[in-house]
């Protein structure tokens, strides 16, 4: 398996892009960063976006990606895959021709460019070569993780969440989990706005790891706040100086494992 960091950070800014990971060349991990980092020969391969919650920063290239397959004469059907309510959510709030046209209807209801593949929580889905479980966490909006696996390895994604306990359950009894990639947004000084937007501070993510009590594995952080991009890794240098287990990701970075 192999994860591409298609971007990682909290913000967008010169440098800086929204969420979104892609697997093996097929499958994309959440899509707040698609079309500005992927030709357009690259995003023909996409089959399978896997969704975490419906907030911009995680969809917002669902909609220039079906906007630019759409015009590509040779029938391409991408798979938008999550939890039932956060499918309901994505139709009724964005793909409603208001906001954008309702992609899931064009060019024709037969054959149109993005279906909605419904993912039932705590139920393993299989995409070819890989399965996946989407595991309820903590955010301000309905939203998943996800247990991502193939034959000899595993890795756990939080998506947004603030303190939360399911995933890490799922994600320490997984006998093949190879690294966790979880989100840590905020530095502790920034506490109160990160309870109110339920995202990770530091030590939150201290927590989390002692929930998740797995030292063999690498723990890749995403989707820090630019603005506090120092004080952050500050923080989560000195976690790593307890655990050697911390990495921060950077766009264009591949995980081989
Ligand atoms: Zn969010
Ligand atoms: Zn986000």
């Amino acid at each position: 398996m192999k994860l591409r960091v298609l971007g990682c950070s909290g913000a967008e800014m010169p440098g800086h892009k929204a969420t979104a990971f892609l697997i093996n060349e097929d499958t994309l991990l959440d899509a707040g960063t698609v079309v500005s980092n992927l030709t357009l020969e690259e995003q023909m391969k996409i089959k399978n976006v896997i969704v975490t919650h419906t907030h911009l920063d995680h969809i917002k290239d669902i909609l220039f990606l079906a906007d630019n397959l759409i015009l590509i004469d040779k029938g391409i059907t991408i798979n938008i895959i999550s939890a039932p309510f956060i499918l309901e959510s994505l139709k009724m709030h964005i793909l409603n021709d208001a906001i954008w046209p309702d992609f899931t209807m064009l060019p024709t209801i037969q054959d149109a460019v993005l279906k909605l593949v419904p993912a039932d929580v705590g139920v393993e889905l299989v995409l070819g070569d890989i399965t996946i479980k989407p595991v309820k966490v903590n955010h301000t909006v309905p939203a998943v993780g996800y247990i991502v696996k193939n034959k000899d390895s595993a890795f756990a994604y939080t998506g947004d969440t603030s303190l939360t306990d399911e995933i890490w359950d799922e994600a320490s009894k997984e006998p093949k989990l190879k690294f966790v990639i979880v989100e840590t947004s905020f530095p502790n000084s920034m506490e109160r706005i990160a309870n109110a937007s339920k995202h990770m501070t530091s030590n939150d993510l201290a927590i989390s790891l002692k929930k998740l009590g797995r030292s063999d594995i690498t723990v890749y952080i995403t989707h820090i706040k630019p603005q506090f991009l120092d004080e952050t890794k500050n923080e989560l240098n000195a976690i790593d100086n307890l655990c050697s287990c911390i990495r921060i990701l950077n766009t264009n970075d591949v995980i081989e494992f």
